[in-house]
């Protein structure tokens, strides 16, 4: 045992000691190499240190002990297998240094290519490559441009007028212009604007290059636009990135060595075929950044059949292999084709669901799994309306269609300035030649980027489409100008704050605001496009994958909706009753009048008036409900919010009263109003006279409803219809409360009911903790439980909704105290934990209890999980959000255990 503890931990494996499964350890990038270098596949050999590497560094802020030996045995055994040593300066080896996190960020981290050239070793590389001095120089001035900007913070503009004042000089717009001379001297300029900026000479060691480098990468993962990244994608802040070091391979050898990517399908629409982009004579990093034009690759084929035929071969083998649309990267030096990365790609919202369809047809992988392989933010997005063109507009630009959406903004031209309108609640629309990851925070705050330049794998392109973000990239008929906030196309000038829609399905670019119509997968949820029908490959997925949520699902789904109107397209859209049907609107607009008579009045007459005249009012709104939900269970809940939420505001009432007097008008009315404002008035009212609490002390107001409700029932049940209604009491926090509403109610019910066969249950609302705490002796009096989240979040936290949000929610969420908002995602460990207690003390007093959930978390994906896990028998959420629900329902219930669905 002695002997084993001195053994280092193993912190480095060699591409053959991996596997795709390894990515906690490995990062995705690594792992994927492992897996395709085990394939059999030409993957250039390397080394993965791993992130527990590196997050022993970024606890420490030094490498951990045995780091550095473990560095050398791998680099001597990658040194003897490819029979070079790195900056050997007759036959160098030279290394790229790339991150790889579990979870991609593109364009997060930092990559490092040729490492190992120095001014010796560059001529050893021009002799070996057959004399081709250009080529070696071309990749020394490549090193110490990503060495000096990723791993050194030197402005990468710099560099960048560098390169263009050399091209100038040679008055040429392309860098392939430029000969070995040109690019000797780019690299003094380059060495210079190192030393100016770094205050030291750009490293002329290779193994001190190398080591910092893995650094630089280690530290990238705490890069504000990393951290930024993880938190909007919801990635783990503490599972550090994997560093990868790779033996290069070139593309920047001549015309036949190029580099491209790929992807086994289309990425925005799911579509089988070749998409990709190839770049001849080039470095993988300019086709990544959209810097130079790139050719589709399918003219790879003309250019070089052998690679091409032997890629797509691969590319068919990785897709058998992953079961899944796979996105690779890929070199060819001197027309033997390199492998460099692979991994699951990611896909628009439509392109997930058809790509999990066609993945069926073709016996790939089972229907739980398609179902597993999409998701309910999918299918939210793809419910977003989209442009109507049947009008006046022609586009002025089109580019590539990289995430799809309609979106219609104000043109901004910096991150700064779309972060700033934003704020101020404008719609707009980010525009850049390209993005880089400084754009981040605009990207976040727009509500669609258009660029001009780069592809559907551009910087902008992938992380729009991680985003749902409409994005047109490579619209390339518009010139931008951004320091004079401005893009010129077709002889027009667009300058900041004039508005443009951009389509991110078709890639095209209008003038003014176009206006939107409904998508198909609503249409197809509304039942006005026939699945079987629609030549639509989106739609026939949806409908394939939804039928089989439905039929997997344990948990029921149901809408809140508030009138005929909601409930009936709550039904379209599937939903299996209402679980929330809110009766304060039916207090509101014409019955206001009455509304107040019943909140002044001091006599039992007055009032008794005020809620008979209420009464057939509320009886015919429920009749409506009813009617459209014939046969399904409709839970009404009592009047919930504090009455002088129903009477004008304090101050305004003061005012109107103060003004009246002084005209010296008849302000009686008036006057007794404001001091029953006055009177009514709550500090908290949110904890005030509320819920159950104005059941007990407004004699009446209750049983009005009630009657109301049981009136309603009977009447749809003697029309040939079947009322299921379910009373819902609010905030009950002790049985008694529930008890003596209850034993009222039932009076009324059996008056009302007679033998008309109308069943009506009473049940009630556990939404403060006190209840869930007590469930067991609440279920004694209740035939259903509904958790309103919303509430029991609120008291759960002790948080007022209304007030934390925008006061220190930020912080929170920075703090990581919390990783989203307890409001939008259910918190598990505190308040579910109160609605598991509920769940079970319920169901162990009356087992037939009915448990559902009526808060806003009933939408939300995951939360539909947590109570799917609690066992509850339905979800409600708004009518647009049940499609959503009952895929996540359906996905909860094939779900795998720790399966990981990013
Ligand atoms: P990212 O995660 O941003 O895509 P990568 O680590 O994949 O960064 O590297 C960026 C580019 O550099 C890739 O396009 C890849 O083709 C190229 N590259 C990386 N390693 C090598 C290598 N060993 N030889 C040749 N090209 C490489
Ligand atoms: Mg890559
Ligand atoms: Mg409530």
């Amino acid at each position: 045992m002695a002997a084993q503890e001195t053994v280092d931990h193993k912190y480095v494996y060699d591409f053959a000691e991996g596997n795709k499964d390894l990515k906690d350890l490995l990062g995705g990038k690594g792992a994927n190499l492992a897996e395709m270098t085990n394939l059999g596949l030409p993957v250039p050999p390397g080394f993965t240190i791993t992130t527990e590497a590196c997050k022993a560094y970024l606890a420490t802020g030094r490498e951990p002990d045995g780091l550095a030996g473990q560095i050398e045995a791998h680099l001597e055994s990658l040194e003897r297998g490819m029979g070079r040593r790195l900056g050997d300066p007759h036959d160098p080896l030279l290394v790229s240094v790339r991150s790889g996190a579990k979870f991609s960020m593109p364009g997060m981290m930092e990559t490092v290519l040729n490492v190992g050239l120095n001014d010796r070793s560059v001529v050893g590389l021009a002799a070996q490559a057959g004399g081709n001095e250009r080529f070696a120089w071309d990749s020394y001035r490549r090193l110490i441009q990503m060495f000096g900007k990723t791993v050194c913070e030197v402005p990468g503009e710099e560099f960048e007028h560098a390169l263009d004042e050399a091209k100038r000089a040679r008055g040429t717009t392309s860098d392939l212009d430029l000969d070995a001379d040109d690019l000797r001297g780019l690299v003094d300029a380059y060495k210079k604007i190192f030393l100016k900026h770094t205050g030291r000479d750009f490293p002329q060691e290779p193994r001190e290059q190398l080591d910092l480098a893995i650094r630089a990468v280690f530290e990238s993962w705490n890069a504000e636009r990393a951290v930024l990244y993880r938190r909007q994608e919801r990635i783990p802040a503490d599972l550090g990135t994997a560093v990868n070091v790779v033996a290069m391979v070139f593309g920047n050898l001549g015309p036949d060595s190029g580099t491209g990517v790929a992807f086994t399908r289309d990425p925005a629409s799911g579509a089988q075929g070749i998409y990709g982009d190839y770049l001849a004579n080039a470095q993988g990093e300019d086709v990544v950044a959209g810097i130079r034009n790139t050719v589709p690759l399918q003219d790879l084929e003309r250019l070089d059949k052998r690679s091409y035929d032997e890629l797509l071969g691969i590319m068919a083998r990785l897709e058998g292999h992953y079961r899944d649309l796979c996105d690779i990267e890929f070199t060819i030096e001197r027309g033997k084709l390199w492998m460099l990365q692979t991994r699951v790609g990611k896909r628009t919202a439509a392109a997930a669901f058809v790509i999990a369809g066609q993945l069926v047809d073709e016996g790939l992988i089972d229907l739980d799994e398609a179902l597993h392989r999409v998701n309910g933010a999918q299918l939210a997005q793809l419910m977003f309306p989209r442009f109507q063109l049947d009008h006046d507009f022609e586009p002025v630009a089109k580019g590539v269609g990289a995430s799809p959406g309609a979106a219609s903004g104000k043109v901004v031209f910096t991150s700064a300035r779309a972060v700033e309108l934003a704020a101020e609640g404008e719609a707009v629309i980010l525009v850049r030649r390209e993005t880089n990851p400084d754009d981040l925070n605009g990207m976040i705050a727009a509500k669609g980027i258009l660029t001009s330049r780069g592809g559907k794998t551009s910087h902008a392109a992938v992380v729009a489409r991680g985003m749902g973000k409409t994005c047109v990239s490579g619209a390339d008929e518009i010139d931008v100008n951004v320091p004079a906030k401005r893009f010129s196309i077709a002889g027009q000038t667009v300058n900041e704050g004039d508005v443009v829609s951009i389509d991110g399905t078709t890639g095209k670019v209008y003038l003014g605001e176009v206006p939107v119509m409904p998508s198909e997968v609503v249409r197809y949820f509304e039942g006005t496009l026939d699945p079987d029908e629609a030549d639509d490959a989106l739609v026939r997925a949806v409908h394939r994958i939804m039928t089989h949520a439905d039929a997997a699902r344990r948990l029921a789904v149901r809408a809140n909706a508030d009138t005929g109107e909601d409930a009936a397209r709550a039904r379209r859209f599937g939903a299996q009753g209402i679980g929330l049907c809110r009766t304060e609107h039916m207090f509101l607009g014409d019955r206001r009048e009455l509304v107040e008579r019943l909140i002044l009045t001091r006599t039992d007459t007055e009032r008794s008036d005020a809620l008979a005249a209420l009464l057939p009012l509320q009886r015919d709104d429920f009749v409506e409900i009813f009617r459209e939900m014939d046969g399904l269970p409709v839970t009404v809940r009592l009047i919930d919010p504090p009455l002088h939420e129903f009477l004008p505001p304090l101050e305004q009432l003061a005012v109107d009263v103060a003004v009246a007097q002084e005209r010296g008008e008849d302000v009686a009315k008036e006057e007794a109003l404001l001091a029953a404002v006055r009177r009514m008035h709550e500090e908290n009212p949110m904890l005030g006279l509320r819920g159950v609490r104005l059941g007990l002390v407004i004699p009446g107001l209750f049983a009005m409803q009630v009657r109301a409700i049981a009136e309603a029932a009977v009447r749809v049940t003697r029309e040939g219809g079947s009322a299921c209604p379910e009373i819902m009491v609010p905030l009950v926090g002790a049985v008694q409360e529930l008890e003596t509403v209850r034993a009222e109610a039932e009076k009324i019910i059996a008056e009302v009911v007679g033998d008309s066969g109308v069943e009506v249950l009473i049940g009630t609302m556990i939404e403060v903790p006190r209840a869930a705490l007590t469930a067991g002796q609440i279920a004694e009096a209740a035939q259903f439980f509904s958790f309103g989240t919303n509430d029991l979040t609120q008291m759960g936290w002790g948080f007022s909704r209304d007030d934390v949000e925008g006061a220190f929610f930020w912080r929170y969420l920075e703090l990581g105290i919390f990783g989203i908002s307890p409001f939008e995602s259910i918190d598990r460990d505190g308040v579910g934990r109160l609605v598991r207690i509920a769940a079970e003390e319920g169901r162990a007093a009356r087992p037939e209890l009915k448990l559902g959930v009526c808060g806003e978390h009933g939408g939300d994906p995951e939360s539909v999980h947590f109570f799917h896990s609690v066992g509850l028998d339905y979800v409600s959420c708004s009518p647009f959000r049940v499609p959503v629900a009952r895929l996540e329902a359906g996905r909860a219930a094939v779900e795998t255990v720790g399966s990981d669905s990013r």
